[in-house]
């Protein structure tokens, strides 16, 4: 194989979806996997879809991920620059060209005329009115003028466009690399507008130009392309690059939870889910959104989970590493079928992730958390907290909001534990536990523990008498860690506290009840 270089070429429209993420990574690993280069190329020839500070948001949300630019805007390269708009000047002799060859042609519609060409079709009952073989004739273009009438429309200032002029009755084959061999019949397609009259290309002219300048060797990107392939066949072919067209892979679509139809951003705002990687600050707060980053997610964890979405290593093995996922990945084991974007998954993979964090890493990257909250602890209590609580949370997130109850006093006590299991006239053996705990030089979960089995063997009751009240005492719910360990971390002084304004709590809420 020639050497791979493949691109991620989104248009700076908005927030980058969690599926532009997934095709990236997806080009990234391929090119590690073959030692190949991967860029960055910013498609930003339509300048009405244009949405200031896309672009940074997806540079940004490409960096959180790990997934590294070997070429880009920023980053630089021999085959700069990598934005369409700078890129201007290069597109228009590629048209033109195009035009002398006979596989493109001017067009002087004007936006009206082909307003008004769409609706006479319409009312003949020709809904989906395509400027195509069968139309191009009654349109007005050089096709369809003299030679000296567009002679003259082009030297005055009349606005043209350039749009490509299909071939009829012929076969375009593409072999996709996931999905075999797609054929499409050119009868079936438009001739697209390859540039426009802004003096910019459209997509589909400046997509093959720079393919095939930057030395692409395999487009992968999403299923909503394939059937601009075609075009893009006919384009390389027009242009004389018919011998070095890149291969084609179009990835499956994301499938909403539910698994019926295509994952969109009203989803995540139905169900309360991330589907993008970062936050986004819109216009209107409708078009704000968090990302999987202001979730709680670890990047790893979502890296993981979008190597999954379509592509598996047909091993048992779930968790790889960005590492792992270059050495395993390959194009063909990407399915063709949809993926659903299954959220309880991503759950899944951040809880192994936090799981196999070291703790002081924990405490690292909850610190800013704690300390907004007010919170000031050292760096050996965070990560014993963390090392207590990483069992028990799914996001980043949920270590301070779950064990609040680590760095203030118990907001609010579990109501069914009490009703359940405090009896006011065990108050008595309760007070004489505060009273031997209190008298334990080595206030550890060890020396804890003991205390407590042999007080409930002195007092004959059980664990189950027991643990829950000094458990709710002591944290207020029912859901906290190891209740041994957790003493020990609060110490000696806050547990006296705690247990002292809870016995009281008890006594009180028992009574009204
Ligand atoms: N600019 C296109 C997009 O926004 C690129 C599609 C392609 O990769 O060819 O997705």
């Amino acid at each position: 194989m020639n050497q791979v270089r493949v691109r991620f070429a989104p248009s700076p429209t908005g927030a980058l979806h969690i599926g532009g993420v997934r095709t990236a990574l997806y080009n990234y690993l391929f090119a590690r996997k073959n030692n190949g280069q991967f860029l960055l190329r910013i498609e930003d020839t339509d300048q009405n879809r244009f949405v200031s500070g896309a672009e940074e948001y997806i540079r940004e949300s490409l960096e959180w991920c790990g997934i590294k630019l070997d070429e880009g805007p920023a980053t630089g390269g021999d085959y700069g620059p990598y934005r369409q708009s700078e890129r201007k000047h290069l597109y228009k002799s590629y048209a033109l060209e195009l035009v002398e060859k006979g596989h493109a042609y001017y067009a002087f519609d004007t936006p009206e005329e082909l307003t008004s060409e769409r609706q006479q079709q319409k009312e003949k009952g020709n809904h989906t009115f395509k400027y195509d073989g069968t139309t191009r004739l009654v349109m007005r273009n050089s096709l369809s003028l003299s030679a000296e009438e567009t002679k003259r429309l082009l030297a005055s200032d009349t606005p043209y466009t350039i749009r490509l002029k299909v071939p009829q009755d012929q076969v375009v084959e593409v072999n996709d690399l996931i999905r075999g061999k797609v054929s499409f019949q050119t009868n079936e397609l438009d001739d697209k507008v390859l540039f426009k009259a802004d003096g910019m290309p459209t997509y589909h002219l400046a997509n093959i130009v720079d393919d095939h300048l930057m030395k692409i060797s395999h487009v992968i990107r999403g299923e909503e392309w394939l059937p601009s392939t075609a075009h893009h066949i006919l384009l390389y072919n027009g242009l004389g690059w018919g011998h070095e067209i890149p291969q084609f892979a179009h990835l499956p679509l994301i499938l909403k939870p539910n698994g019926k139809g295509k994952l969109s951003k009203r989803d995540g705002d139905k169900l309360g889910i991330p589907v993008f990687p970062l936050s986004w600050k819109g216009e209107t707060p409708e078009d704000s959104f968090s990302g999987f980053r202001e979730f709680g997610f670890d990047a790893r964890a979502v890296i993981n989970f979008l190597a999954f979405l379509g592509w598996n290593p047909g091993t048992e093995q779930e968790i790889f590493s960005l590492e792992e996922l270059c050495e395993h990945f390959s194009i063909e084991k990407i399915s063709k079928a949809g993926a659903r974007f299954d959220f309880d998954k991503a759950r899944w993979f951040n809880q192994q992730y936090i799981i196999a964090t070291d703790d002081a890493i924990l405490a690292e990257i909850i610190r800013p958390t704690v300390e907004a909250k007010g919170f000031n602890v050292s760096d050996e209590f965070l990560a014993d907290f963390c090392g207590l609580m990483k069992e028990r949370v799914v996001f980043f997130n949920d270590f301070v909001k779950n064990g609040y109850y680590f760095f203030e006093p118990v907001k609010t006590y579990d109501q069914k534990t009490i009703k359940k299991k405090w009896q006011p006239e065990r108050r008595k053996a309760f007070d004489r536990l505060l009273g031997l705990l209190s008298q334990l030089t080595d206030f550890t979960h060890t020396a804890i523990k003991n205390q407590v089995v042999e007080f409930m063997e002195e007092e004959n009751l059980k664990f189950g008498d027991v643990l829950p009240i000094l458990r709710v005492a002591v944290s207020g719910t029912m859901k906290g860690p190891a209740i041994f360990e957790m003493m020990e971390l609060l110490g000696k002084t806050e547990i006296m506290k705690r247990l002292n304004n809870a016995y009281k709590y008890f006594d009180d809420a028992i009574l009204v009840s």
